[in-house]
C-alpha cells in the first residue's frame, strides 16, 4: 500500500522542484575556451603500454565491437643453460578503431597484464574518419596522458595480497617434525665460515 498524503501533495512537491530549478542560475561551460574539469578516470580515450602487452588475444576476443586489431608473430629467446630456445610473442599490430569502440572498458577490465588504460583526453575528433583507427604508437603515445591511479580508499578492504600475507605471518610455524631449515651439511674439506 502507497504513502496516503493530503490530496496534490505530490504535485505541489515537483512543483516546488521546478520553481527551484527556474531560479537557479545556469552555468555554461566555457569549452573549448575554458577546457572542462574531468573526473580523472574519464574514459576519453584508451592507452597501451606496450610492454606489458603479451599478445593474449583477450581483449580483442572480449570486445563486444570487434574493434580491437592485433597482430602477432613468435620468436624465439635463447636462454643460456636452458635446453631448449623459448617463444615469445612479439607484436606486430595492435589497432584499436575510435570509429567503432564504445568506451565500455571491457578490453581494459579484461587485461589481466595492465597494458591498456583510460586516458582522460578526449580532443581526438578527425576529419576522415578512417583516422580514428589508432595504432599501437598512437595508442602508445596516449600513455603520457594517463593520469596516476587513485589513493586507495582508507575504509576499503584490503587488497587479496595483503590478507593473504597477514594470514602466512599469523599462521603458526611448520609442523615439529620437519625442521624449518634444512640441516647444514659440512662443507668437505672445512671451512671457517
Ligand atoms: S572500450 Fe569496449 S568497445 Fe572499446 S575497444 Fe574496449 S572493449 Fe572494445
Ligand atoms: S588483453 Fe592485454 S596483454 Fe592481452 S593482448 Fe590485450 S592488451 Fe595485450
Amino acid at each position: 500500500m502507497g504513502h496516503m498524503g493530503v490530496p496534490g501533495e505530490g504535485l505541489a512537491k515537483g512543483l516546488a522542484v521546478t520553481l527551484k530549478t527556474m531560479t537557479r542560475r545556469s552555468h555554461t561551460q566555457q569549452y573549448p575556451d575554458v577546457a572542462p574539469e574531468l573526473p580523472p578516470r574519464s574514459r576519453g580515450v584508451i592507452a597501451l603500454l606496450e610492454e606489458n602487452c603479451t599478445v593474449c588475444m583477450l581483449c580483442a576476443r572480449e570486445c563486444p565491437d570487434w574493434c580491437i586489431y592485433i597482430d602477432s608473430h613468435k620468436e624465439e629467446v635463447v636462454v643460456p643453460g636452458a635446453t631448449r630456445p623459448r617463444q615469445r610473442n612479439v607484436l606486430d599490430r595492435f589497432d584499436i578503431d575510435f570509429s567503432l569502440c564504445m568506451y565500455c572498458g571491457i578490453c581494459i577490465e579484461a587485461c589481466p597484464f595492465d597494458a591498456l588504460y583510460w586516458s582522460p583526453e578526449f580532443e581526438y575528433a578527425e576529419y576522415d574518419i578512417r583516422d580514428l583507427l589508432h595504432d599501437k604508437d598512437h595508442l602508445g603515445e596516449w600513455m603520457a596522458t594517463v593520469p596516476p591511479p587513485p589513493a586507495h580508499d582508507p575504509n576499503g578492504e584490503p587488497a587479496k595480497e595483503e590478507t593473504a600475507a597477514a594470514r602466512k605471518a599469523a599462521t603458526p610455524a611448520r609442523p615439529v617434525d620437519r625442521p624449518a631449515t634444512p640441516p647444514v651439511r659440512p662443507e668437505p674439506g672445512g671451512g671457517d665460515a
